[in-house]
């Protein structure tokens, strides 16, 4: 080994200077993000063609790295940060939040352990208790972090399935007889990631039986409860219900209480998927959505949804942290501590052991917005949807597709005269056109099989302007 050479890392000068630029670049690309298309316009390959396809065996220069942001990503970039992004539920990065994550980088504290970084664990945990009373949830709900709303809702599973005490941590579930078949219950606009949690957890698709839901695409709990009750004359055991307050095509909102009634009467786990709404709890006039919340087991909440959080960042709560604990806590001899007994360390709550400092964005986010200036903004994006829902109303050639309970807004162009088979071709024309416009970006789903446009308020750079540009444009492309 020649040790005359330089094995260390990047000159700290260097890192100064470049440092300062990338915030430079940073600070330009925000200001100027509404120069760019919101939904990038590359081609499947195109990006990856501008890479060189072997890795440079020589170092480069920072600079050349990044003056290649522009040459070569860019075009590739749909950009969420974008006021014409409308699409899915948007997730946007507020500059507090921005910061925090360079913070993060540096520290690259990985909080497996208390010892491991004592400030990680307490800074997660003091901010675990904030966002509680933030929305509403009483003492006795636990949090933590994990990267999605993916992944807290298989703990949730995983905590269900574990709470039956059917041996399944120590025995698995192949080759055992003496397991009955378990069934978890969920609307059938519930998201995807339930399905997948119980895909993951050896509970199968089958496993999940989807309820269907109102005219206002709300889970009907007597259909529930009766589901449940040919489960149990089946020997199907039931075990867990998910409840979703803010459903991913219209936002519809499960009727938490009666269900929460059912899965007492069945002593059935409840999760509520609260990913995209949960955070409007913090408005007063919203409290309403938290009704029953107490009586459920867990929640899962996404801050890198509509709280203005860089991704990825999603809380789990829990009333009973001993049961996920029971279904993960797995301790080898090199990850003991002397004080395993006094403090919580963090490995013991889930699949990872590994985790990133993400309450930093959190800590920076709270603290520089204060919970007023949070609810203040997303009051203000519900608000708005309000306003772009009655401009719908009033147009006689559009039609509104689902009630508007927070920021997304459900249509379709209909001028009366098409088919249902014309209707749906025609809006995802429109939709098609509409993107293509380079203006902004909606996204669409299919109610009760009709072709549906969604556009969502959310973003941090979202101003009534804004929202007033997206119905001219949708029209002007309707119309023509
Ligand atoms: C977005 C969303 C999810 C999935 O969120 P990820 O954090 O991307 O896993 C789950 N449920 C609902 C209701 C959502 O809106």
């Amino acid at each position: 080994m020649n040790f005359e050479k330089n094995l260390t890392d990047m000159p700290i000068e260097d890192f100064r200077a470049s440092g300062k630029e990338l915030i430079d670049w940073i600070a330009d690309y925000l200001q100027q993000i509404e120069k760019y298309p919101p939904l990038s316009k590359v081609k499947s390959g195109e990006i990856y063609s501008r890479i060189p396809t072997e890795p440079p065996t020589k170092g480069e220069d920072i600079e050349k790295v990044l003056s290649d942001i522009d040459k070569i990503l860019i075009d590739g970039i749909t950009h969420w940060n974008h006021p014409g992004f409308m699409a899915y539920f948007n997730s946007t990065s507020s500059m507090p939040g921005i910061l925090a994550e360079m913070l993060s980088a540096a520290f690259n504290a990985n909080g497996m352990l208390w010892k491991t970084s004592p400030a990680f664990t307490e800074l997660e945990k003091a901010m675990m208790n904030w966002l509680r009373q933030m929305v509403g949830l009483p003492e006795n709900y636990w949090g933590i972090i994990y990267d999605t709303a993916s992944t807290s809702s298989m703990h949730a599973i995983a905590s269900a399935r574990e709470q039956l005490n059917l041996g399944i941590r120590e025995s698995g579930m192949t080759g055992r007889n003496d397991l009955p078949k378990l069934r978890l219950y969920c609307s059938e606009h519930a998201h995807s990631s339930i399905e997948k949690g119980a895909v993951t957890l050896g509970i199968g698709l089958n496993g999940v039986k989807k309820i269907s839901a109102d005219d206002s695409f709300r889970m009907i709990p007597e259909k529930l409860e009766q589901a449940i009750k040919d489960d149990l004359t089946n020997n199907i055991k039931p075990f867990c219900v998910v409840a979703t307050v803010g459903t991913t095509s219209t936002t519809s909102v499960d009727p938490v209480k009666e269900i929460a009634a059912i899965c007492e009467r069945y002593n059935l786990w409840l999760h509520i998927d609260a990913a995209y709404a949960g955070v409007t709890a913090m408005i007063p006039e919203m409290k309403w959505i938290t009704n029953g919340w107490e009586r459920a087991d867990s929640l899962v909440i996404n801050p890198h949804k509509w709280m203005f959080t860089p991704m990825d960042l999603s809380i789990y709560f829990t009333r009973k942290p001993d049961i996920l604990k029971r279904a993960f806590s797995l301790i080898p001899e090199y990850l003991k501590t002397q004080v395993d007994d006094e403090v919580e360390n963090l490995m013991d709550y889930g699949i990872q052991l590994g985790r990133r400092f993400r309450s930093l964005k959190l800590w920076f986010i709270i603290r520089y917005f204060g919970v007023d200036g949070l609810a203040e903004r997303i009051k203000a994006h519900i608000e708005l949807a309000q306003e772009f829902a009655k401009w719908v109303d009033d147009e006689k050639d559009f039609e509104r597709m689902a009630p508007v309970p927070f920021s997304t807004v459900c249509f379709r162009y209909n001028p009366g005269n098409l088919s249902e088979d014309e209707l749906n071709r025609v809006n995802e024309m429109l939709l098609e056109k509409i993107n293509q416009s380079g203006k902004i970006f909606l996204s669409h789903t299919k109610l009760d099989g009709k072709f549906t446009i969604r556009l969502t308020i959310g973003s941090i750079r979202h101003e009534r302007k804004h929202i007033v540009n997206a119905w001219e444009v949708i029209k002007s492309i309707a119309r023509r």
